[in-house]
C-alpha cells in the first residue's frame, strides 16, 4: 500500500527547506536542499493541514512519530542495532545502478539523499556531543564515518548525558530525543530512496500492469 501523500512533491511542502536549514545551520547549505522528505519540527499550531511527522508528549515522555514511514519513538529498540542496520541499508542503496539519477527533477537522487544523511548525522552528533559536554568529533564525510561516530555516541552516553538538553530547536529536545530524530531521519530516507528507485523502474520498464490510486 502506498501512502496517501505519494503524489506530494518535495517542492510542494515549504517546511522541508526549513528542516534542512535547521540541520545545516552550522555548515554550508546546499542550494537544492529542500527535498529531504521530512518537514521541519514546528510548534503544533504551525503544522500544515496534513501533518505526517512530529513530537508529542505521551504519558510524560517526549516521542517522535511519523505517519508516513511509521516511525514511533516509543517502540523498544536496540539503538546500536537499529543504526547499524539503517546505515548498512543506505550504503547498499548508494551503490544502486540508478544511484545518480533523480526520479523527478526536484527530487534528490539516491546518492544525494545519502549525502544529506551524512550531513544530518554530522550535525546531530556534533549537537549531542556539545550537549553532553563531550569533545567534538571530526567532521563526518562518509556513511562509514557517520556509522562509527553514531555508534560511539550511543555506546558512551551516560544516563545524565542522554537527558541533557540540546540547542537545536526552540523547544526542549534531549540528547535521547535528538538521537531518535536522527534514526527517524535516516530510516525515512531509506524509504525515500527506495521509493525513488521504484519510481524510476516503473517509468523505465515495459509496462505489463499498473495500479494507481
Ligand atoms: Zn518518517
Amino acid at each position: 500500500m502506498l501512502p496517501a501523500s505519494r503524489e506530494r512533491t518535495p517542492n510542494s511542502n515549504a517546511p522541508h527547506a526549513a528542516k534542512c536549514r535547521n540541520w545545516e545551520k552550522d555548515g554550508p547549505r546546499r542550494d537544492d536542499a529542500p527535498h529531504c522528505g521530512l518537514p521541519e519540527l514546528l510548534p503544533r499550531g504551525a503544522y500544515p493541514a496534513v501533518m505526517s511527522y512530529g513530537l508529542r508528549d505521551v504519558d510524560g515522555v517526549r516521542v517522535e512519530l511519523c505517519d508516513e514511514c511509521g516511525f514511533d519513538g516509543r517502540e523498544p529498540r536496540d539503538l546500536l542495532t537499529a543504526f547499524a542496520g539503517t546505515y548498512a541499508s543506505l550504503e547498499q542503496l548508494a551503490g544502486h545502478p540508478d544511484g545518480g539519477r533523480r526520479p523527478e527533477t526536484d527530487t534528490w537522487s539516491g546518492r544525494e539523499y545519502v549525502e544529506h544523511c551524512v550531513d544530518g548525522a554530522d550535525q546531530t552528533v556534533a549537537m549531542c556531543n556539545r550537549a553532553a559536554g563531550r569533545p567534538a568529533a571530526e567532521r563526518l564525510v562518509s556513511l562509514s564515518d557517520a556509522a562509527a561516530a553514531t555508534a560511539a555516541l550511543v555506546r558512551q552516553m551516560s544516563e545524565a548525558q542522554w537527558d541533557a538538553a540540546t540547542d537545536g530547536w526552540p523547544f526542549e529536545v534531549s540528547v535521547r530525543v535528538a538521537t531518535l530524530h536522527l534514526l527517524h531521519d535516516l530510516e525515512h530516507h531509506v524509504w525515500d530512496v527506495r521509493r525513488g528507485y521504484a519510481k524510476l523502474a516503473l517509468a523505465d520498464g515495459i509496462e505489463v500492469a499498473t495500479s494507481s490510486r
